[in-house]
């Protein structure tokens, strides 16, 4: 408390000083170093969240979570303190197209956004949240929806009044997609899901028809831990995550972190010595997102420039490693030889194909992360519409577990066994992020769009993906994506790498070829 009072303190001072001058960049130098600041103490915040998922005793979880507040409020404190709005109204625009503009164009969001949200209305959400995560926790456990509906409505009133202080020209929605896709629009989306919808629905019932369902059974037996570990961290490598500023550790629910620009980019993954999929796709997952933050140009760090541009643009680089790479007949010809012989127990009777077909089973199933290439989409879209029925007050918190049973049943022919394999499966409600799983779906489909583009310019793709290389891969990923960081919004930096906006066709092209020859399909 104590030195963030003397620090403001002075920095008051000094900025008074440098207001006293004629020359406007003074105020972007004192904004740059302000912005600096606050990124240092985002990235102590984050040191101490890998720490808490990772090593951390048990006996730290009540220290923590005090620490962890005390620098998110601290941070809130300098976005909207007296001195920012100064600085801001004294900066002068920069000149279009520099990276100074989308400095000033991105510090100028960052606070106009903050300034709206009342101080009483985020400490609210932080409780709120705060109470909600560890209820969602033993209700999901026990299966027990009605002692969670509660913290639901009670998060689900302050996101609505969120929506409302930060604003929105058509829909309450847009001002909560916001935070995590800037510049995605509901009725934009909705166009989106219904295209993907038309095609996916009927594609799905005409494989399921087809399907035994018995596919996946090569990915259940002994796999021991120490060599899936060994045989990802050599994947990964191949894909070109660099070591010396990373690391790979172990977790509950995986996720990736920089703490500190592109210099030190962690991965965490979980292995299941009874099940392949989350060692090998998590960890393929998880080292997509960190290659995007470590091509970010080290230049942007401490800055609004630095990290990922949105969560579907972080998610389409994910899911290009996980699935057009991961997942691919390519890609399984180099590597299936040696995890056969790292497992010949479990994958001696499998062949390449036998493996291939079991890795792109497709099954509907009530689990969304458990969820295949094909009806993944659809669990986001049963999200999504529930999502925008409860914001509407279309729908109350009370009716939810009903409504979600009944998309399960029409989009996927499932019915969850109970809650906890339905409407309680995933904590982002109870963190509050409303407006977060669209961009799951916005990955997958840009992800396809990218690939598709990267293929155009360098054909030989698949081709060295068959001898484990991915440099040309990277490269053109890195030149058209990475490097740039948040210097330009999602819908700028996918028409300068594409050519084109955002769009289903590249995607629906992909699963039709890909699962239509999996399946014996003809193709009209
Ligand atoms: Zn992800």
């Amino acid at each position: 408390m104590t030195s963030s009072y003397l620090q403001q303190a002075s920095q008051h001072s000094l900025i008074m000083v440098a207001m006293s001058t004629d020359r406007p960049n003074e105020a972007l130098r004192w904004l740059k170093e302000r912005l600096a600041t606050i990124s240092d103490v985002n990235t102590a915040r984050n040191a101490l969240n890998w720490d808490r998922q990772t090593y951390m005793p048990e006996g730290g979880v009540a220290g923590r979570a005090e620490q962890l507040a005390t620098l998110s409020r601290l941070v809130h404190e300098m976005l909207v303190s007296r001195e920012a709005a100064e600085l801001m109204a004294a900066l002068e625009n920069p000149e279009p197209g520099s990276k100074d503009f989308a400095f000033v164009r991105l510090a100028r969001r960052e606070y106009e956004r903050s300034a709206k949200l009342p101080n009483r209305l985020v400490e609210e959400l932080a409780r709120a949240t705060a109470l909600a995560q560890p209820a969602w926790e033993q209700a999901r456990a026990r299966s027990d929806w009605a002692s969670f509906e509660p913290h639901l409505g009670k998060i689900l009133l302050l996101q609505r009044e969120s929506a409302e202080c930060l604003g929105y020209e058509d829909h309450p929605y847009d001002a909560l997609l916001d935070f995590y896709e800037p510049g995605a629009k509901k009725a934009r989306l909705q166009e989106m899901f219904d295209e993907l919808k038309a095609k996916l629905v009927p594609l799905i019932r005409e494989i399921s028809a087809l399907s035994d369902g018995k596919c996946s059974r090569p990915l259940y037996g002994s796999f021991d831990e120490k060599k899936q570990e060994e045989f990802v961290r050599k994947v990964v490598s191949d894909f070109g995550y660099d070591w010396k500023r990373g690391r790979l550790d172990r977790v509950v629910h995986p996720f990736c972190i920089s703490l500190g620009g592109p210099g030190d980019v962690r991965i965490t993954t979980r292995f299941d010595s009874d099940h392949l999929s989350p060692g090998l796709f998590g960890t393929f997952h998880e080292a997509g997102h960190a290659m995007y933050e470590q091509g970010i140009d080290p230049a942007y760090s401490r800055s609004p420039l630095s990290g990922g541009t949105s969560m579907g643009v972080h998610e389409s680089q994910s899911r290009l490693w996980e699935n057009l790479v991961g997942r691919s007949r390519m890609f399984w010809s180099f590597y299936y030889p040696s995890l056969r012989e790292t497992f010949p127990e479990a994958l001696g009777d499998a062949d390449l194909e036998t493996f291939y077909r079991a890795i792109n089973e497709v099954k509907p199933s009530e689990i969304r992360v458990e969820a295949d290439e094909l009806t993944y989409n659809l669990h986001i879209l049963l999200r999504f519409e529930l999502e925008i029925s409860l914001i509407e007050e279309d729908l109350a918190v009370a009716e939810l577990p009903a409504a979600w049973n009944a998309k399960m049943e029409e989009y996927l022919g499932v019915t969850p066994e109970d809650e906890t394999n339905g409407v309680l499966q995933d904590v982002h409600w109870a963190a509050g992020l409303f407006g977060y799983f669209p961009t799951y779906t916005i990955g997958n489909v840009l992800a396809a769009q990218l690939f598709e583009e990267a293929l155009k310019a360098h054909p030989e793709i698949p081709e060295e993906m068959g001898h484990g290389e991915f440099g040309t891969l990277r490269g053109w990923l890195w030149e058209n994506i990475h490097r740039h960081g948040s210097r330009y919004d999602p819908d700028e930096l996918i028409e300068m790498a594409t050519g084109r906006p955002l769009e289903t066709a590249s995607y629906l092209r992909y699963l039709k070829n890909k699962f239509g020859e999996l399946y014996g399909l003809s193709s009209e």
